[in-house]
């Protein structure tokens, strides 16, 4: 067992560091006051690599592992929760939905140019009626001259205006239930296929969530990804991965936040002392460090888990179930330790702790989290 990233996965992750500090940090403030997505980064990640981290190089990806992907996503989350959440989405959900489960013709015409980050790609399980009851989805789709009419729409998802391309699941045999829900790959091209309401939210402000909208969308049948039916259970284990990145950007946004609180506990002084002298900031900043530590390791050891091509639904639940709610908790503590001042926006603290909540409820709130292990420990016993 070793618990060292090897020299090349030390150096992605110093060279993401440096990209996230010269590239993001100056302008966090003030993407997420004027909820900006800054399309404008897209040219620099995909130089990165960063747009197909997981993809052979034969699509355009750079064909990195779980590894290097949990530790690029920490080191963006770490600067911008925004920024690591629209990497994260961009290739864990849409890009990798279609390089798993895509035919060779649809990964040549939709995963390369994600891939090499011509485009964004979004993912669309959510609707008004469906969160986490995604078999609730109502999007249906009838045959219709050799292909599928689409009618319906989806909530929360990331990069629906900005993206060319989208996967999104559909209800094609009612009866059926789950096994009636199938995959589709869309495009902006498509005729009733359009982005609608953008969201005003609390965190990741500067990561675009709008709605889609399918109105009597053609969609030719080969867009169809996989078999009929198959696309409620393929959606839960593109999950399975995504979820190994939101508990990657937890790691980060909790190591930003703790980076920030320690800072600022040596240079402000109270009662003649700096604060970091204080026994009771002292515990909290130990208390954030062990919880960050625990959050890696989990992610880690999920994201191994993955790589080594083993069963990881258990392992990324966990993971994510434990980084996302300590990155709430340590956030919280550093607004804290910033006092009065971590209330105000002349300082990060607040961000991370809005930004930390999102990991929380999406890709599966904790409650379905915890409904997942459990039900996963109580089948292997
Ligand atoms: C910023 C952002 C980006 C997103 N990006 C995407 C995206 O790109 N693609 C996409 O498809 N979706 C996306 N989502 C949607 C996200 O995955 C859902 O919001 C999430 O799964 C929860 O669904 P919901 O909001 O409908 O909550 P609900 O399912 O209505 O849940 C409400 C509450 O009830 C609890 N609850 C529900 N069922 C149970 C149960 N059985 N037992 C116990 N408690 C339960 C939940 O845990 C939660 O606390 C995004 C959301 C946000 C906020």
């Amino acid at each position: 067992m070793n618990f060292e990233l090897s020299e090349e996965q030390q150096q992605i992750k110093y060279s993401v560091r440096e990209f996230a500090e010269s590239e993001i940090r100056p302008h966090v403030m003030d993407w997420d006051e004027s909820q900006h997505f800054p399309e404008e980064l897209r040219p620099k990640l995909a130089e990165l690599g960063l747009m197909g981290v997981l993809f052979p190089e034969e699509y355009g990806g750079a064909a990195m592992g779980y590894i290097e992907y949990a530790t690029i996503i920490e080191e963006l989350g770490r600067v911008c929760g925004s920024v690591g959440l629209s990497v994260a989405a961009h290739n864990s959900l849409c890009s990798n939905h279609i390089y798993t489960y895509g035919s060779e013709e649809q990964k040549q015409k939709y995963l390369t140019p994600l891939a090499t980050g011509e485009t964004f790609g979004a993912w669309g399980l959510t609707e008004s009626q469906a969160g986490s009851d995604a078999s609730g989805t109502r999007t249906n789709a009838i045959r219709s001259n050799g292909g599928w009419k689409v009618n319906g729409s989806k909530n929360f998802i990331t990069h629906a205006i900005v993206c060319n391309t989208l996967v999104a699941v559909a209800v094609t045999d009612k009866e059926k239930g789950n096994r009636g829900i199938t995959a589709f790959i869309f495009d902006k091209s498509m005729e009733g296929f359009r982005s609608d309401h953008k969201e005003n939210k609390l965190g990741m402000r500067a990561s675009e969530t709008a709605s889609v909208v399918f109105e009597d969308c053609y969609v030719p049948d080969e867009n169809r990804l996989g078999a009929e039916g198959e696309g409620f259970l393929q959606a839960m284990q593109v999950l399975d991965g995504g979820r190994i990145s939101i508990a990657a950007l937890s790691v980060g946004i909790a190591q930003g936040a703790y980076e920030a609180a320690v800072k600022y506990a040596k240079e402000r002084h109270q009662f003649g002392r700096p604060i970091s002298d204080f026994q009771a900031i002292q515990f909290k900043l130990a208390d954030m460090a062990v919880q960050i530590e625990c959050a890696r390791l989990l992610t880690l050891q999920a994201a191994a888990t993955k790589d080594a091509g083993k069963p990881v639904t258990q392992k990324s639940a966990m993971a994510k179930l434990y980084a996302s709610e300590a990155a709430v908790r340590i956030s919280e503590e550093s607004v804290q330790i910033h006092g009065g001042y971590g209330y105000t926006k002349d300082y990060p603290a607040e961000i991370y702790w809005r930004d930390s909540k999102l990991c929380i409820i999406g890709e599966g709130t904790s409650e379905i989290q915890r409904l997942v292990i459990a039900k996963n420990l109580l089948k292997t016993f």
